[in-house]
């Protein structure tokens, strides 16, 4: 059985992941809107990315023992004008769920609760990954700043992501 505490931080970063994934459809159609589509599709992968941490969550607790709480889910008000603007908006709310999981993993080690200490590390190291993508597509249009016609290039590269997710959650989802 889960402990109380536990089961309410899980639950606030469920609903959290979940945040993720409609502020991730967000920037998708503010990509989409200034005519970036290969972007667009880049946010709709992380969008459904964002969903499989949330189900990876949500079948957590659930066999803990404990119960799922959704909230009402808040999304971030997105400014951003231009790809560059998009990924730094992205990059900050990464470090954002960066701070949250280090702070559950903080919370579980202190419980002692060694189950969802193994169930957090991936999560702890799917920010690492999650924050150099983004930093790396920064740099990118860094690098092509002084061109625009770069900026397209990259748009077409970011159009080749495929998703390795499953998008079936009613089925037991695989380790990762
Ligand atoms: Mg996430």
């Amino acid at each position: 059985m889960l402990n109380k505490n536990i089961e309410s931080l899980l639950n606030d970063q469920l609903n959290r992941e979940f945040m993720s994934a409609l502020f991730y459809l967000n920037l998708a159609s503010k990509a989409e809107i200034l005519g970036y589509k290969g972007v667009a599709h880049w946010f709709k992968v992380q969008y459904h990315e964002e969903n499989f941490h949330a189900m990876k969550i949500y079948d957590y607790i659930l066999t803990r023992g404990a119960a799922v709480h959704l909230k009402d889910i808040s999304i971030p008000t997105i400014s951003a004008n231009s790809v560059e603007d998009l990924f730094n908006e992205t990059l900050i709310h990464e470090k954002e769920v960066t701070d949250y999981i280090n702070s559950i993993m903080d919370s579980v080690l202190a419980m002692k609760d060694h189950a969802s200490q193994a169930f957090m590390q991936w999560y702890v190291l799917e920010q690492v990954e999650e924050e150099a993508n983004v930093e790396e597509i920064l740099q990118k249009i860094n690098i092509l700043k002084e061109n625009n016609l770069g900026v397209l290039t990259l748009d077409s590269e970011l159009g080749n992501r495929s998703l390795t997710v499953p998008l079936d959650f009613t089925q037991k989802l695989p380790p990762i």
